[in-house]
C-alpha cells in the first residue's frame, strides 16, 4: 500500500464527499430537479443546454426556457428564432436550438422520451453524458454521467485508469457499486469545481487525502528564492479532453 494512504473504501469516500460538498452550490441538473424541473424531457433539454456552458449560466437559461415551454409539444411549437433568443447566454444557441427542436418533434411524435441510453443517444445532439444525466435524474435509472470533473477526479483517486471520459464511464461501470451511479456526478461536479480543481487541486485539507492516490498531481514546489511553498499541488496532465 502507498505510504500514508488507506485502502480505497468507496462508502467512506462518498460519506466524505457528501460532507465536503454540503455547503457548495449543487450541480445544475440536480439543482433543476430540486426546483421542480426533474422530468425526463426537462432534464434532457437542460443537459443539452449545459453542454460547454457553466452551471451559473445554464441554470437561469433553462428556467427561462421552461417558463415558456417545458413539454415536447410546447417546445416543438416554438419558432426557431424565439428559441435561439431564449437560449441567449448559453454557448452555441443556434445549433442547440436546432437540436432541441428536432428532438422535441421526434419525442412529441413518439409520445415519450426514450428510456434507454441507446434510444436517447439516437436523438440529435445527445451524447453519452447527456443521455446518462437524463436516464439517471429524469428516470431514476442507474447511469453514470462522466463529465470532465468525474473523469479527472476518479483517475486522480487511482480508482480507475482511463484516458477518456468514455473509457472512464466503462471502467466505473465495472467497479463502482450501482447505488452510486447517479450520485457520483452530483457529488463530483461541485467537488471538482471547488476542491479537486483542474489546475490546482486543494489537497491540503481535502478530506479524501488518505483514500486518494493523487495520480498525476505533482507535489507542492517551493517558491523560487524563498523557503515558502506554492499554495497547492500542480496538475501534471494537459487539459482534459473536450466532450459533449
Ligand atoms: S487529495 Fe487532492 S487530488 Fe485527491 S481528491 Fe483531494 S484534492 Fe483531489
Amino acid at each position: 500500500m502507498d505510504a500514508g494512504k488507506d485502502p480505497f473504501d468507496v462508502d467512506l469516500v462518498f460519506r466524505l464527499l457528501r460532507e465536503t460538498v454540503a455547503r457548495l452550490p449543487k450541480a445544475a441538473m440536480f439543482e433543476l430537479r430540486d426546483r421542480g424541473h426533474g422530468s425526463p424531457f426537462e432534464q434532457l433539454v437542460a443537459a443539452l443546454i449545459s453542454a460547454r456552458t457553466r452551471d451559473e449560466v445554464s441554470l437561469p437559461v433553462s428556467e427561462r426556457l421552461f417558463a415558456v415551454a417545458n413539454t415536447p409539444a410546447a417546445m416543438a411549437g416554438l419558432e426557431e428564432a424565439r428559441l435561439v433568443g431564449l437560449l441567449n447566454g448559453a454557448t452555441f444557441p443556434e445549433p442547440k436550438a436546432r437540436d432541441i427542436l428536432a428532438l422535441s418533434r421526434r419525442i412529441a411524435e413518439a409520445g415519450s422520451v426514450p428510456d434507454t441510453l441507446e434510444g436517447l443517444m439516437a436523438l440529435r445532439g445527445v451524447g453519452p453524458k447527456i443521455a446518462a444525466l437524463t436516464l439517471g435524474i429524469g428516470f431514476g435509472r442507474p447511469a453514470i454521467s462522466v463529465d470532465i470533473h468525474v473523469h479527472r477526479i476518479v483517475n486522480r483517486w487511482g480508482y480507475v485508469a482511463a484516458p477518456t471520459p468514455e473509457r472512464t464511464m466503462q471502467a466505473l461501470e465495472a467497479v463502482l457499486p450501482e447505488r452510486y451511479w447517479i450520485e457520483i456526478n452530483e457529488r463530483l461536479v461541485p467537488f471538482g469545481k471547488a476542491i479537486c480543481t483542474g489546475e490546482r487541486p486543494r489537497c491540503e485539507g481535502c478530506l479524501l487525502i488518505r483514500q486518494c492516490r493523487q495520480v498525476g498531481v505533482l507535489p507542492t514546489r517551493p517558491a523560487a528564492g524563498g523557503p515558502g511553498a506554492a499554495p497547492s499541488p500542480r496538475r501534471r496532465s494537459p487539459r482534459p479532453p473536450a466532450m459533449r
